[in-house]
């Protein structure tokens, strides 16, 4: 049944007014879907996004976005059947569209609890220590990031049409800035059913999100300072868009993850019969086959040491053949098809290009046999292994992208020699290696990892484990330099930044600390008739302290404290020792009776609102304290952060000064509060 696809403008779904465009299947051909934004008020959307969906979303915390992103995946893990239907067509087998779908709520999981532990419940986010800036400590500086005030244009690929959206979407959504999605056509129709369960989700505030499912129009001639373009898809198509006048003119961000001659490298030492040579050749076929080789960091290069071209060219091969071509709804199918005919061609025309260069060793570039249902014509293609014998001499293998199943071996003579031929891709998303010697995979990394975004180091240790070569990950940044697109994304909270302006903050302590609303040295630090261990997490305001009296440590304390915990070490026993030891007058106090005594001094020993001590941070002992000095506590609460509805974390400054005011010691307590 064909879908007619509605793009979402202005949280309304319209059809477009005219110029549909059909969809086929890249299974049978059949038309699926017919798309197209014509009439569209593409102004009109980047008012909406900035007028309404900013300042909605600028409104939540960080804890509340990440909130509202754990619901979207729940949302889309609940709804994924109706995914996977729609992605049979796009020739995804079921394991294709897991990497997708479920990947994709993966993905937004990950965000999601990583900005409710890694950001504060605030919407400042403030980035690395104070800066003293005048001597007297009342003028300092401090980082800071905010949320854009504009729209992040999401311009998507074909081959994820579920990740793709969702791995942009997480972190755009974590920095509290609207989106405008555009899917690619070929498969939008699996993106506009998922946009679509996140709008029915009822979750995200008016203007948050809108769709294309079509050509951009106007766009982007209307995109300011404030606007971000995250683009995935061609090297091509990223020239086109990165040059476009408003683009150049307002300075408006650009994040390219192109295309990129990806490269796995089997090391030295890593012969036939060893686990690492076996973990190689089934790395290389499956990153073949997966998604049918339609992936950004799919392995297009596999350098192999000359000795053992042979045997890896045999062991793949053996592999490959156990590859079965077909629709993905048959029993027994392993790899689909290509996304649609026009891929096809494509890919054929890019391996063609390479057996100028290369010998096909797999595969046959214009027939394959395929298992098919009834009638119609698919966008299937076999493996195809190709290898080149003179890789220095062979331009095209390091340079034509066919995004099919589509990999050139080749040997090298020994590691630097493939160290400058993984270089030679001219900048990568992934390069993985497969050595069980931390020698050669420091030397790998210290000559090719300015060229490579990511880089994986298989052995047989972390090889059960291993997420493998081509599958990026939440937690650590996608994206690569040079021919890759300099892009990057994700990476945890770095990819939240990327939609956020950072700005140095430059004041008086007492200005800065209200402006980040944690406690910074130098700001005010209010006493109250409460001791702050009485007070409930609501009631703690930023900066209140505790001045403690002071107390003497003496030897007998010294030699007690020794006694009890075994901890006779010779700074604190053996005065001689001690004073010939350059940090020390003579014996001096443990550091950890220093910390005991201090709790002792700071804390209020009955049941209250402090629920437990769970940590220290920071901590430095500054000044040695001899027997007979006396030491006092100042402690001020620094930050605060929900943790949930009965607790929420206090992080305290503490500073232990000694009866001369000399700073002993200091470092941040967390304790958990009831609210
Ligand atoms: P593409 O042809 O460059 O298209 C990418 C996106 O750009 C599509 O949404 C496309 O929309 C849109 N587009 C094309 N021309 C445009 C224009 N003038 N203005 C605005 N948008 C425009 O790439 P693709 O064929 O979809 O994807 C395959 C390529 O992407 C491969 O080379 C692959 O390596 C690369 N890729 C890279 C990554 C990565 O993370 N680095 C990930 C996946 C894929 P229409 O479809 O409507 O034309």
């Amino acid at each position: 049944m064909t879908k007619m696809l509605k793009n979402y403008a202005a949280d309304a779904w319209g059809a477009a007014s005219g110029g549909l465009q059909p969809v086929r299947s890249a299974v049978n051909g059949e038309v699926v879907a017919q798309t197209g934004s014509q009439g569209l008020d593409f102004k009109g959307m980047l008012e909406h996004a900035r007028g309404v969906g900013g300042p909605a979303l600028r409104a939540m915390t960080f804890h509340a976005r990440a909130r509202m992103i754990k619901a979207l995946a729940e949302v889309i893990m609940a709804r994924k059947e109706e995914l996977y239907a729609l992605s049979a067509s796009t020739g995804a087998t079921r394991t294709d569209g897991w990497i997708d779908i479920e990947g994709g709520a993966g993905t937004l999981f990950t965000m999601s609890s990583k900005g409710r532990r890694e950001l504060p419940d605030d919407v400042v986010l403030v980035d690395g220590e104070l800066e003293p800036i005048g001597k007297r400590g009342t003028f300092v500086g401090q980082h800071v990031y905010t949320s854009l005030q504009g729209v992040a244009v999401h311009i998507n690929a074909f081959n994820f049409p579920v990740w793709g959206m969702l791995e942009k979407l997480g972190p755009t959504l974590l920095a509290g800035v609207p989106a405008i999605v555009k899917p690619a056509s070929a498969t939008g129709y699996v993106t506009e059913a998922a946009f679509r369960i996140l709008i029915e989700a009822g979750v995200l505030p008016p203007g948050a999100l809108q769709l294309i499912v079509g050509q951009v129009g106007d766009l982007l001639d209307h995109l300011t300072c404030q606007d971000v373009v995250s683009f995935t898809g061609s090297a091509e198509t990223a020239l086109k868009l990165q040059s476009h006048p408003a683009i150049g003119r307002e300075g408006v961000r650009f994040i390219a993850e192109r295309d990129s001659l990806n490269a796995t490298l089997l090391a030295p030492d890593a012969g036939p019969g060893t686990p690492e040579f076996d973990l190689f050749v089934r790395e290389v076929a499956s990153e073949m086959t997966i998604k049918a080789g339609q992936k950004c960091t799919a392995i297009r290069r596999a350098l192999v040491p000359a000795a053992h071209i042979q045997a890896a060219e045999d062991a793949i091969k053996a592999r490959l053949a156990k590859v079965v071509v077909g629709d993905p709804a048959i029993e027994g199918v392993t790899m689909g098809a290509l996304a649609s005919l026009g891929q096809l061609k494509d890919v054929r025309e890019k391996a063609r290009q390479l057996s100028a260069d290369a010998r096909l060793v797999f595969g046959d570039i214009d027939h394959v046999d395929a298992r098919m249902g009834e009638g119609g014509e698919g966008a299937f293609i076999s493996p195809l292994l190709f290898r080149a014998d003179t890789p220095w001499t062979s331009e095209r293998v390091h340079d034509v992208e066919a995004f099919g199943p589509v990999s050139t071996l080749m040997p090298y003579r020994d590691l630097d020699d493939a160290i400058a031929l993984a270089n030679r891709g001219k900048g990568s998303l992934v390069l993985s290696a497969f050595t069980y010697d931390p020698a050669t995979a420091r030397r790998l990394i210290l000559g090719a990892a300015a060229f490579h975004g990511r880089i994986v180091l298989i052995d047989r240790d972390c090889a059960r484990e291993s997420t493998g070569h081509g599958s990026p990950l939440p937690m650590l940044v996608h994206g690569g330099p040079g021919r890759a697109g300099g892009g990057e994304e994700m990476g945890g909270v770095r990819g939240v930044k990327h939609y956020m302006q950072r700005s140095a903050l430059q004041g008086s302590p007492r200005t800065l600390s209200a402006i980040v609303n944690r406690w910074l040295p130098g700001a005010p630090q209010p006493i109250g008739e409460a001791h702050p261990f009485r007070q409930r997490f609501g009631e703690l305001d930023v900066g209140y302290t505790l001045k403690t009296p002071a107390r003497t440590v003496t030897l007998e304390d010294i030699e007690h404290f020794a006694a009890f915990t075994g901890d006779t070490f010779y700074a604190h026993m053996d005065e001689e020792a001690a004073a010939a030891n350059p940090f020390f007058p003579g014996r001096v106090a443990h550091g950890y009776l220093i910390l005991s005594f201090a709790a002792g001094l700071f804390v209020d020993p009955a049941p209250g609102p402090v629920l437990a001590n769970y940590g220290l941070d920071a901590l430095r002992f500054l000044k040695p304290l001899s027997p007979g000095e006396a030491i006092r506590v100042e402690l001020t609460v620094k930050d605060k952060t929900a943790r949930n509805p009965e607790y929420g974390e206090v992080r305290w400054a503490v500073k232990v000064l000694s009866a001369a005011d000399e700073t002993v010691a200091t470092y941040d307590l967390l304790t958990m509060n009831a609210l």
